[in-house]
């Protein structure tokens, strides 16, 4: 059993009040806080380490890569990758997704070539999927969604034909929670010899996430939604396409050597970093990499889990509430709507509760035009909650109902 109360006492923040309540901090798909073994970390490289990396030959310099690089092997050993060369720092999911379609689509796929999403997929893979459509007359097919917010499995495959050079689908949706079939959709693509990308955002931090048992070509996740800082992010590359993908920034440290006549690219995950990066940053996540990994994996699930279906038996009993997404493999988030209440008015009002929940889009508008909705409330969780702060969420939603009555 996880220990909560000394969970959330890593928490400081949890200690806030909020309006003068307790807060309940439920937008943690949104990003999650960040324990003290985090922001210390961050804050020991600023006092005692600060310094460049990779340049200098002097002592700081030296901790400050070997901080940087360690890193590099904690996220390797997170996600069971092959060496940390498969392993790309970047700024976060959507720098990830971005550089992929930039360097691998933009090289790799021409005027006709059909690349698979679905139609729960955030923003972020979509629209850069529009860019290289308009660039290249590349053509996106999207995977439906069923009512109960899990993918149309038959219309997946169905949608696979001999023109598909991609598939990009999301792990986790942020908006339902449904957790995506990513080994059967993985072991299709694999069997004909398709790239795939996972868009692991929304599941780095809930599940045990292995690249290699998954076999994707590609996978992308945030620091920040994994107890980590913002602005960082990690992308997973196969060595054989990281090594014939061109880089998309050039620059600094991502050369070997540059001339006026020539420029030869440093080798992967390298030629992907140019610039200074941040450092402090990645420093960070390897903290939160090594917080994630004090806890049993099924114990989070076990915890998580529980919390949804308490989420889902409290909310279902309120009047005129109906919740948008009730796959049966759930994880992180729900989110619902209450008749003609905008959400925004229910986040404002159970904000007054202490009670932080995300409401809007949730960057997927298309997913919410298929709902026939414009927005939805979303309450999402991370190992710190309680059944306490739900029931603190019902509560503040009876309010909405009696101010909307
Ligand atoms: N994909 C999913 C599933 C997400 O939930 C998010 C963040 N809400 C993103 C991508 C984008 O992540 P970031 O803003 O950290 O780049």
């Amino acid at each position: 059993m996880l220990d909560i109360a000394k969970i959330r006492a890593d928490f400081p923040i949890l200690e806030r009040q909020v309006h003068k309540k307790n807060l309940a901090y439920l937008d943690n798909g949104a990003t999650t806080l960040k324990p003290n073994q985090v922001v210390e970390t961050i804050d020991k490289h600023y006092k005692e380490e600060c310094s460049n990396i990779h340049r200098g030959i002097h002592w700081l310099s030296e901790r400050a890569t070997e901080s940087y690089e360690g890193t590099r092997e904690k996220v390797k050993n997170l996600i069971n990758a092959e060496s940390t060369d498969n392993i790309v720092f970047n700024s976060g999911t959507t720098a990830g997704i971005n550089l992929v379609v930039q360097s691998y689509g933009r090289s790799q796929l021409n005027a006709g070539d059909e690349v698979i999403i679905s139609a729960m997929e955030h923003h972020s893979n979509i629209v850069p999927w529009q860019m290289l459509r308009d660039e290249k007359g590349i053509v996106i097919k999207v995977v439906p969604v069923l009512e109960d917010g899990s993918l149309d499995m038959a219309a997946f495959y169905a949608l696979i034909s001999e023109k598909t050079k991609f598939i990009s689908i999301m792990y986790v949706s942020n908006v339902l929670g449904t957790v995506n079939p990513m080994q059967e959709i993985c072991d299709k693509a694999n069997e004909l010899n398709i790239p795939v990308l996972v868009d692991a955002a929304q599941a780095i931090a809930h599940m045990p996430v292995d690249v290699q048992k998954l076999n994707c070509t590609f996978m992308v996740f945030s620091a920040h939604k994994m107890y980590g800082p913002t602005g960082v992010g990690v992308l997973y590359g196969k060595a054989e396409y990281l090594e014939k993908m061109p880089p998309v920034n050039g620059g600094g440290d991502m050369i070997l050597s540059v001339s006026f006549d020539k420029t030869v690219y440093n080798v992967a995950p390298y030629k992907f970093e140019a610039g200074t990066p941040n450092i402090a940053g990645v420093i960070g996540l390897g903290a939160a990499v090594d917080y994630l990994l004090t806890f049993d994996w099924q114990q989070v699930e076990d915890r998580e889990a529980e919390l949804i279906a308490y989420a889902h038996e409290k909310l279902e009993q309120i009047p005129g509430l109906k919740i948008i997404g009730t796959a049966k493999i759930k994880s992180g988030a729900v989110s619902f709507t209450m008749k003609d209440i905008h959400p925004h008015d229910i986040g404002t009002i159970v904000d007054r509760s202490g009670v932080a929940i995300r409401t809007g889009h949730h960057c997927a508008q298309p997913l919410m035009e298929f709902y026939g909705i414009v927005a939805t409330a979303r309450a999402s969780f991370a190992i710190y909650n309680t059944k306490e702060e739900v029931d603190q969420l019902v509560k503040a939603l009876e309010k909405v109902q009696e101010i909307f009555a």
